[in-house]
């Protein structure tokens, strides 16, 4: 039996070895675009792979519907990936938040291993080969490149991803193949990504990172805390609380709803005690500028910014502030509200939301329904994880699904 797998990422991979090791005669070639197979596996984690995660569920993920995913994550849950990962060569280290890396913290040991694994299974691979569309006539399939073509593939996998991080190759070319076999898609957007938004400080703010609680607000309502870094910067905000908080937002961004956020500066200090405690520091020091009293509890940059907002004058002296002026301080600086106008785009985005529709899957094969034969896994479809390893956990898991199905 020919298999033809387009995409040699996590899912790719992991449905080859997995295909190969069942079943010894099948013939699989890998088709990706790259110079080599495993490039984004390559740049996670900032090289260092946050590869999977010991708690993985259904919420952690985002989708049409999440509970695709659950099938894949109990047959390949962390056990059976860990364990994958031994028969590899790969040992892990567990870290106390769940999250999971490779012991040697180096991305470039799972490429490696995952390779090695490949070659030595006899699987092959075809680099920078860009697939262009597939094609099924008589039961077979053909794959189209620029300049050649490749027949009689009894099954085929599209496990090519979607567009984030294009700089790595990535694109939406799995859309196109699915909507060529009558599969619907819902609309991509990027996620895990900084957020824009339209004010004229982002110069004056930029750099300045704190743990603050982010207040995620869609059309008026509340619909996600997250407590983490927030970095400000020249086009808007980032950092972990931002890019957690970004999936949402984004998603809500890509139905044209409004977006905003509410940071808060200090979440464990009620509003009252914030202006007592501001109320108090301008009385020890009456004589003093407001302004450089403010630097006394907020990063430089900060109290400028958090004067103009206030309406309250650079050179005001700390005993000139008045009652109502230090609510304001403490109202903005516990929900310093930005309206979100677009993220970062794909480029800057860890994954892409949306996709190839679940519903349209078998959710234990990963066969389509509408096609026999053509298989989808990965991030191709219709289901974005949060960060901390989910992404690549779904990737090697709906690989494995699609490894025991094709190799029958
Ligand atoms: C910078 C960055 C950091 C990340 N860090 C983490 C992390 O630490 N933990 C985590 O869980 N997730 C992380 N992710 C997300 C994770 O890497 C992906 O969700 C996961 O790799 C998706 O795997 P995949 O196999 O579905 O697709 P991909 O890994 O995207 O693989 C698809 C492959 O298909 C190839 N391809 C595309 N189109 C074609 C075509 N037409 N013909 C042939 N080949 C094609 C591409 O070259 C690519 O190699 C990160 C992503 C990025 C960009």
């Amino acid at each position: 039996m020919r298999i033809a797998i387009v995409g040699g990422g996590a899912a790719g991979i992991v449905a080859a070895i997995t295909s190969k090791r069942l079943n010894k005669d099948l013939h699989i070639d890998i088709f990706d675009a790259n110079k080599a197979i495993g490039k984004k596996i390559l740049a996670s984690g900032n090289g260092r792979c946050n590869i999977s995660n010991t708690q993985v569920s259904a919420s952690n993920y985002i989708g049409e519907d999440t509970s695709f995913v659950e099938h894949a994550l109990k047959v390949f849950d962390f056990k059976a990936f860990e364990n994958f990962c031994k028969s590899i060569g790969l040992l892990l280290d567990i870290k106390e938040t769940n999250k999971v890396y490779p012991l040697s913290n180096e991305a470039k040991s799972v490429v490696n291993l995952l390779i090695l694994s490949v070659e030595s299974l006899g699987i092959n691979v075809y680099t920078s080969t860009l697939i262009k569309s597939i094609q099924k006539n008589n039961n077979t399939f053909t794959l189209k490149c620029e300049n050649n073509e490749y027949k009689n593939y009894d099954k085929v996998l599209v496990s090519n991803g979607l567009g984030a991080a294009p700089q790595l190759q990535a694109n939406e070319s799995g859309i196109d193949f699915a909507n060529s076999f009558d599969h619907s898609c819902n609309m991509t957007y990027p996620s895990l990504v900084g957020l824009q938004s339209e004010v004229d400080y982002h110069n004056r703010m930029q750099g300045v990172k704190k743990e603050c609680l982010v207040s995620l607000y869609i059309d008026g309502q509340m619909e996600q805390e997250i407590y983490g870094d927030v970095l400000f910067t020249k086009y808007g905000v980032s950092g972990f609380a931002i890019l957690d908080i970004s999936q949402l937002a984004a998603q809500a961004l890509s139905l044209y709803q409004d977006v905003k956020i509410s940071i808060n500066f200090f979440p464990k200090i009620n509003r009252n005690d914030l202006a007592n405690q501001i109320q108090n520091l301008f009385k020890a020091l009456p004589q003093q500028k407001a302004s450089d009293l403010l630097i006394g509890m907020l990063s430089n940059k900060i109290p400028s910014v958090l004067l103009d907002i206030c309406k309250i004058s650079h050179e005001a002296k700390a005993k000139d502030i008045n009652n109502k002026q230090i609510k304001a301080l403490s109202y903005q600086l516990n929900s310093w509200k930005l309206k979100i106008t677009d993220t970062q785009g794909f480029k800057h985005a860890e994954v892409s939301g949306g996709g190839v529709r679940t519903a349209e899957v078998d959710n234990k094969t990963y066969e389509s329904k509408k096609v026999k034969g053509l298989y989808f896994a990965g991030e191709v479809l219709d289901i974005v994880g949060n960060r901390g390893g989910f992404n690549l956990q779904f990737a090697w898991a709906s690989g494995y699904a699609v490894g025991n199905a094709i190799s029958k």
